[in-house]
């Protein structure tokens, strides 16, 4: 499957969470990220709360009334540049994340339930690959669909972007089929993704993103074979169809599949520390 017909639906309706896209458009972030709330017996959980605007605190401010706690789903700053103004405004909630460092509060693990009230509740998911602290949050309640917020390990339109060794390849294959299995076991018929539209196949979505990853693999091991071994070389002769202005995520993506071919099939590939080091060019 090389293509994929992107729906274009509204954010989810007023029982269940909801949403305010921050005004950060961009390459990366491409329509903004989107801030998510869920609605607890107190108040809302701010789920990514996104560049540090004044305007888009506002607005988070007022649509929550109380801010319970902030929670972010990596450490990318598109999603964290707000967490401690908002904080700051909003009497000091906890932060809470994968990675301790981001959080005032404890971190959140896979596999962590938590109440909401009101009968709700969420799972957190550990998923790793966009990043290593990537987390996504089954969110179910009663009478409503279930529902998984992605963060950045799958987007409301196009793939996401893998940068090593925050990144990964090889986590990323394995995190998509465990968002697969929490989709069958809670009936989670949303995905809320970090960025872009709600999307409402969540299961053909990710067997596309994973089909999309095996075929271009087997692209790069081709030209691996064919002794294509740099991502320059991969680039030319794989990912010759991306438009200029995405040849960058071309290129970190070739890097991506060859430190994979690398550490997941022992291929011998030509990367350097320069090129593994690569800091994630995200706004
Ligand atoms: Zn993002």
């Amino acid at each position: 499957m090389s293509s994929f017909a992107w729906p274009d639906t509204a954010p989810p309706g007023p029982l269940g969470p909801k949403h305010i896209l921050a005004p950060n458009p961009g390459p990366m972030s491409l329509d903004g990220t989107n801030t998510w709330f869920l609605p607890t017996d107190g108040g809302m959980i701010v789920v990514d709360p996104g560049p540090d605007d004044p305007g888009h605190l506002s607005a988070i401010i007022e649509l929550a009334g109380t801010v319970e706690e902030i929670w972010v789903t990596h450490r990318h700053i598109d999603h964290i540049e707000a967490t401690r103004p908002l904080a700051a405004r909003a009497g000091n909630p906890p932060i809470r994340a994968f990675d301790p460092d981001l959080c005032v509060g404890e971190p959140l693990r896979g596999d962590d339930q938590i109440e909401l009230g009101n009968g709700a509740a969420v799972r957190v998911l550990h998923i790793p690959g966009h990043t290593d602290d990537s987390i996504g949050f089954v969110h179910t309640a009663p009478e409503e669909p279930g529902r998984l917020l992605t963060g950045d390990m799958v987007l409301g339109r196009g793939t996401t972007v893998i940068v090593p060794p925050d990144g990964s390849l090889t986590s990323y294959f394995a995190s998509l089929d465990l968002m697969e299995q929490a989709c069958h076991d809670h009936g989670v018929t949303e995905l809320l993704p970090g960025h872009a539209p709600v999307l409402t196949t969540p299961i053909e979505v990710l067997q596309y993103y994973r089909s999309h990853r095996r075929e271009r693999l087997a692209q790069v091991r081709a030209a691996v074979s064919a002794g294509h071994r740099t991502p320059d070389a991969v680039v030319e002769h794989v990912y010759d169809d991306a438009p200029a202005n995405v040849k960058f995520a071309a290129r970190l993506s070739a890097i991506a599949q060859l430190h994979h071919l690398r550490e997941a099939e022992g291929l011998d590939v030509e990367l350097t520390a320069e090129q593994l080091a690569h800091p994630y060019p995200g706004s």
